[in-house]
């Protein structure tokens, strides 16, 4: 039986990115760059006035102090937006407001605070002349070209997931496209003639599917399309109509669930294996050991356990990072808190994954499981936010020591 490693890191070597695909960016937030971002473009785009003022040539305010100012006479008006055309020579200045271009001849702004002005309205024309209290350094108040981003600089490297302020930037930059990956597709189905729909009336003997949603959300949550199958009953001819659904959309996985241990009526196993092959059908893990991985007329297969909390497990183990893989992305980042157990906990020695609730009081973790382990129970992994890992080969671990929980 392969270890939960060596199952995954099998899996993992089956995957590879799919291809691109370009979106508009209001469309691109928490997408994957399938290439670098390269600047075409220096930001700012232009020397340009980083406060209300007066544009100056620093060299003529080289005596300026709050008792020996220096008049200048204002030629003009710089608002945001336009090019001016004014020209600043010896002895003059311009009024210039906040992100305007900085005219020719300045080099320098003074604020408005800094003068005797103290209208900073644009809509009432510059006085005549300005009077200047300070010395100021060469270049104050001017947000030079090219500091924020200097053209043909690479400000996003590929792989990277996209963030508010990174479509900011790119429109800033004129960029108003993004190429990134396209979203894996998955197929999901369940399989089991107890199982019915959630709309379906509860009648004796069924059990509704839960199966199909929850996986389906787990595979959004990697990034993933889904193609919803629904329930397979169990029969081969019922399985393959819905994986041969699956294989005519051509997606990148099927995922389905049951069906995959050794009960008299659990198919899944060999449909696949007839249309496929299995590399393997079970992991030294629990819950969740019958767990199959192969393909399907040659898209990768994965067969889950039935019971809702070892699919919910063996999904978030091996299928979450192999579609992250597949969307682009880093794969398998979990996270993990080392956490001091207030009760014992057991395994039977494969590595566990047990329902916990983790709390946390100055800086101290602890955990404690949230009920019965068994896999069908689906309130204990609900009212869960951990998954305590314990190591293949241990048995029991006693309250006080420290394991890893992995952070739902
Ligand atoms: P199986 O692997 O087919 O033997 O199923 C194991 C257990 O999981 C059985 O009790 C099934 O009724 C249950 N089960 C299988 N599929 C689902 C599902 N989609 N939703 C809820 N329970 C399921
Ligand atoms: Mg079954």
């Amino acid at each position: 039986m392969l270890s939960v490693n060596e199952a995954r890191e099998f899996i993992l070597s089956q995957f590879h990115p799919v291809d691109s695909t370009v979106l508009p960016l209001l469309e691109s937030a928490g997408r994957i760059l399938y290439e670098p971002v390269t600047a075409e473009i220096d930001l700012p785009a232009f020397d340009n006035s980083s406060v209300d003022g007066f544009a100056v040539r620093s060299t003529d305010l080289d005596s300026a102090g709050p008792l020996t100012p220096v008049i200048l006479k204002v030629i003009g008006d710089v608002p945001a937006g336009i090019i001016s055309g004014l020209s600043v020579r010896e002895g003059e200045s311009a009024r210039i407001m906040t992100g305007a271009a900085v005219p020719e001849g300045a080099d320098t702004v003074v604020m408005v605070e800094d003068t005797d002005v103290n209208i900073r309205n644009a809509a009432v024309p510059p006085p005549s002349l300005v009077t200047i209290l300070k010395k100021v350094e060469s270049g104050s108040n001017i947000r030079q070209r090219g500091a924020d981003v200097v053209a043909n600089q690479v400000i996003l490297p590929s792989r990277h997931r996209l963030k508010a302020q990174d479509v900011g930037l790119l429109a800033m930059l004129g960029i108003p496209t993004v190429k990134i990956f396209r979203r894996p597709r998955v197929a999901i189905l369940s399989s089991g003639d107890e199982l019915i729909s959630p709309e379906t009336p509860l009648t004796s003997g069924k059990v509704r599917d839960a199966n199909s949603y929850a996986l389906s959300i787990l595979a959004t949550d990697a990034g993933a399309e889904i193609l919803f199958l629904g329930i397979a009953k169990d029969n081969p001819d019922s399985i393959k109509k819905l994986l041969d659904r699956a294989f005519d959309a051509n997606v990148d996985a099927i995922i389905s669930s049951a069906g995959v241990s050794l009960g008299a009526f659990d198919f899944i196993k060999g449909v696949v294996e007839t249309n496929g092959a299995l590399d393997f059908w079970k992991v030294d893990m629990r819950p969740g050991k019958p767990l199959a991985f192969g393909n399907y007329r040659g898209i990768p297969f994965f067969g889950l356990p039935g019971n809702p909390v070892s699919a919910y497990i063996g999904f978030m183990v091996f299928i979450t990072p192999a579609l992250e893989k597949l969307s682009g992305g880093n794969s398998g980042i979990r996270k993990i808190q080392r956490v001091k157990l207030t009760e014992p906990v057991y395994s039977d020695g494969r590595e566990s994954y047990l329902r916990a609730v983790v709390t946390s009081e100055n800086n101290e973790h602890f955990a404690r499981l949230t009920g019965h382990q068994a896999s069908s129970n689906m309130l204990s992994l609900v009212h869960a936010n951990a998954l305590l890992i314990i190591p293949s080969g241990v048995k029991s671990v006693p309250p006080g020591e420290e394991i890893d929980a992995w952070l739902l």
